[in-house]
Formats: structure tokens, C-alpha cells, sequence
């Protein structure tokens, strides 16, 4: 039922954008090494390389903005945002960041320990990043399923197995694994939801054995409209008591605002706990701000009081949800393959599936990324042998990752379903002729492996 997923808001203001030609596109492809993040936002037409940070702010966010108060301490603003936070998440402390990972920082330096575990669905990068610098041991246990890109469904594909779980315990010994973060919704398998089973499973696994578990919440409202949709039990339930249900196994949270915060910039920790609300009031004062604006102006923290709530409503919810949807199923009708079921933030192109002929050595995945924006000026963003692909320590032979997608993230609020259609028509063109596309080959990458897609050059075979 279309008119129930239109848009629930109107458009006051519009930010134009540019179209070019297919041979300015080929061009600035060439002048960007083939890579879509070297390319300049200006000469993309629809741009969907990532949903962080990129959301259109409502008119009651910008007026919230005008009451900015940007006192240096205890500023008005702050305990307007400390509400907002304590409403959904149920946390009594509140220390705002400069965006997510300054709170996976100071997250990480209070609960990941050199040479111990630190158990996840999967990890973030920003969160793996800040474990491997301390020389901590971030583990991967989203369940089997969550791993296969073929099209079984399971509604909840972010779970943690709580079997690999257990038997890690088993077999290291519980003071071996300093801590459980678990990421909803899972970003790097398809913006997959946890059930609120899981959730709860784990905790109480973490539980019996002292082992702290922390919600990495940059899509927590996404989430939980996914439980109230499939989970038994919460369909009558309103998505802040989902929040806070969720909120409620864990004992700190740790969130990206620029996602379902609706705001460009922005972030937190949230803590049942004092001592570690302590900390991370020393530890913000030293690397963000002082405690009560950490890195944000008042006007920003306006923003995301406001913001968190919108984020949180169910009409923005369902119309959010359904245009993933939309593209999914526009996607399929024409053929191409892709991860099912689809999440909540985008839809993630199987490149293995999309172009069979070209193997991993050969980025199948940048390739669609390249063909896409060279046919419609669309960006989207490769999640396979380029960003996951790494080297043998002993042999120096590559290895490649299991998941080999495109991502292609919608922000919030941006783009209608005209823009996706333009995706849909233009992919869906791709697959049809894609027996004629070669690989690329890699020319330039940075001294650290697991960044390199972000510079990362390449050549057409
Ligand atoms: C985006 C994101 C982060 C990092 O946040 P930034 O705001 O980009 O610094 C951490 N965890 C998750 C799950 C995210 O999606």
C-alpha cells in the first residue's frame, strides 16, 4: 500500500544537483583512480555512499538550533540532549563525543584489554581499530546465516551465536574476554537486526560470567522497529520501550548520532554506570570538550535532542524501512542479485553473483561501483576484496573476504523514490549487459591494508 509509505513530511527547502554527462563521468572516474571516494560530491548525482552523517534536518530542528546555548559549562543545551538520550536508551548518564568513534575511544579504553577478547556480531571499524591499537582481540560471532549472502531468510541475521560464544569461554576461560559489544543493527552484513532474544541471551550468558556487554547503537531505532515487526511480542509495543528494553541488558552504550540521530554530526556514551561515567568524563575532557558539550556546540546538541526523537517515530520509521525496501524490490524484479533479507539503512549488491566472471583478485564489487556512477552518477561503495581483502602474514598471498558486495546506503530523509528509481533502472541495465564488463587491477594502495579503500587506485582490464 504505497500511500501508506510516502513520505511523512513535505519539502520546504531543496539543494539542487548536478547531472552530467556519461563522458564527464568516464573522466572524473579516471581523474579518481576508479575509486568513488576520491571522486568530488559535486560531480555525483545521487549519492548514496554512505547514510552517516548525511540526513535532512527538519524545520524543528533548525529552529531548536537558534536556542544553541553555547555556554562552556552546563550550557542549557546539554541537559535538553541528556534528556532525549535518557527518554530512549534508559541510561542515567549521559557523556556527548564529537561523533561515534571518539565514544568508541574512550568505550574501548575502559572495557577492551590487550590480549583479551572483545566478542561482537560484528564489529564496527571504528570500534575494531581503536581494539587492535590496544592490542585487544575483537572476535566476529554473528550467526551462520548472518554470514550467507544467498537468500535464506532469517529475520534477525545481526544475532550473536551464542554458541561460538560459549565455547570460546569454554575453552580460553570467561577472563579471557574482557567484553561483548553487540551492533544493531549490523552494519557489515546488510544493516541486519538483533532480536531483542538475542539481546537478552547474551546478556545473560555475559552476565554469568562478570563479562560487560555494550550496545554499539548508531541504528538502535532501525532496530527496533525490525523487532517490533517480526518479533512475537512486540507489535503493541511503542519503539522507545523497545529502545529501552534493548538498553536495558546492556550497561553501556556507545552511539553515532550522524545515523538514526537524524543530525550531521555528533555522538555519545551512555552508561548505567558512574564510575564508568566518571571516566569517560576525564577522558572527554582531555581528548573532546568539557563534559557537558564534548566536542559539540550547544546548537548541535539542540539538534540531536530533537533529532533522536524523530528517529523514533513510526510513521518516519516505516516510511524510512519501506524505501530500502522499495529499492530491494525493485532490484530483484530486475534480476539483480542482492542480500537478503534487505536491512534497514540500504541495499547490499552480491558483486560475486552480480559479475560470476570476475574474480575476487579482480574487485567485482568496485567494478559495479564504478559501472553504476559511469552509467547514472549514482555512488555507491564496494564492501569486498578492496576493503576486506588482506594479506597472509607468513606467505603474502592475498585473502579474500567472504562478503563481496556493493553497499547502497540511503540517507535519511534525502532522496525520494524517483532517485531510487533512477538506481534500479540503471543496475538493472548493468545486468543485463554484464557479461561485457572486465575486472580492474589494482595500482595504488597505503601503507595500512585495512584502510586502503579510501585511497586506493585502480586501472580497467
Ligand atoms: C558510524 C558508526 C560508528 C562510528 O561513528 P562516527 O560517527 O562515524 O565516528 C560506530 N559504530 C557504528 C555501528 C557506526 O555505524
Amino acid at each position: 500500500m504505497k500511500y501508506m509509505t510516502a513520505e511523512p513530511f513535505r519539502i520546504k527547502v531543496v539543494e539542487h544537483i548536478k547531472k552530467t554527462t556519461k563522458a564527464e563521468r568516464q573522466k572524473n572516474l579516471e581523474e579518481a583512480g576508479y575509486n568513488a571516494f576520491r571522486l568530488k560530491a559535486d560531480d555525483v548525482y545521487v549519492d548514496c555512499i554512505t547514510d552517516s552523517g548525511t540526513s535532512a534536518m527538519s524545520a524543528n530542528q533548525w529552529s531548536a538550533m537558534m536556542l544553541g546555548d553555547e555556554s562552556y559549562a552546563g550550557c542549557r543545551s546539554f541537559y535538553k540532549f541528556e534528556e532525549s538520550v535518557q527518554d530512549i536508551f534508559g541510561m542515567p548518564y549521559v557523556q556527548p563525543t564529537h561523533q561515534g568513534r571518539a565514544a568508541d575511544y574512550i568505550m574501548t579504553q575502559m572495557y577492551a584489554k590487550k590480549g583479551k577478547y572483545a566478542i561482537g556480531n560484528m564489529h564496527f571499524d571504528t570500534f575494531r581499530g581503536n581494539a587492535e591499537m590496544l592490542g585487544a582481540l575483537p572476535l566476529d560471532y554473528a550467526i551462520d546465516e548472518g554470514l550467507d549472502a544467498n537468500d535464506e531468510y532469517h529475520p534477525f541475521k545481526g544475532n550473536v551465536d551464542l554458541k561460538k560464544m560459549q565455547s570460546l569461554i569454554d575453552e580460553h576461560g570467561a577472563e579471557q574476554v574482557s567484553v561483548v559489544i553487540i551492533t544493531v543493527t549490523c552494519n557489515n552484513n546488510g544493516g541486519q537486526p538483533v532480536s531483542m532474544q538475542n539481546i537478552r541471551e547474551v546478556s545473560e550468558l555475559a552476565g554469568k560470567y562478570n563479562i560487560p556487554v555494550i550496545l554499539d547503537s548508531a541504528r538502535i531505532s532501525e532496530n527496533a522497529y525490525f523487532i517490533k515487526l517480526r518479533e512475537p511480542g512486540y507489535a503493541d509495543k511503542s519503539i522507545k520501550e523497545i529502545t529501552r528494553e534493548m538498553c536495558s541488558y546492556c550497561e553501556t552504550a556507545t552511539m553515532s548520532a550522524k545515523k538514526d540521530g537524524l543530525v550531521n554530526i555528533g555522538g555519545f556514551l551512555a552508561t548505567r554506570r558512574k564510575d564508568i561515567y566518571e571516566t569517560a568524563n576525564q577522558m572527554a575532557i582531555v581528548h573532546e570538550g568539557f563534559i557537558t558539550y564534548g566536542g559539540l556546540a550547544g546548537r548541535d546538541m539542540e539538534a540531536l535532542a530533537v533529532g533522536l526523537q524523530e528517529g523514533c517515530e513510526e510513521h518516519y520509521l516505516e516510511y524510512r524501512i519501506n524505501q530500502a525496501q522499495y529499492l530491494g524490490a525493485g532490484l530483484k524484479e530486475r534480476g539483480v542479485p542482492i542480500i537478503e533479507p534487505i536491512g534497514g539503512h540500504g541495499v547490499y549488491v552480491d558483486g560475486k553473483r552480480f559479475f560470476p566472471h570476475i574474480p575476487q583478485g579482480e574487485f567485482p564489487s568496485q567494478r559495479l561501483v564504478v559501472a553504476l556512477y559511469e552509467a547514472a552518477g549514482v555512488r555507491a561503495v564496494e564492501l569486498g576484496a578492496c576493503a576486506f581483502g588482506r594479506k597472509d602474514p607468513d606467505t603474502g598471498e592475498p585473502i579474500w573476504p567472504d562478503l563481496e558486495c556493493m553497499r547502497i546506503s540511503i540517507s535519511r530523509r534525502v532522496y525520494t523514490n524517483n532517485h531510487l528509481d533512477v538506481i534500479i533502472a540503471a543496475l538493472g541495465d548493468i545486468y543485463e549487459d554484464r557479461d561485457s564488463y572486465r575486472g580492474l587491477k589494482l595500482v595504488y594502495e597505503g601503507p595500512i591494508t585495512s584502510l586502503r579503500h579510501f585511497t586506493a587506485g585502480f586501472e580497467l582490464l
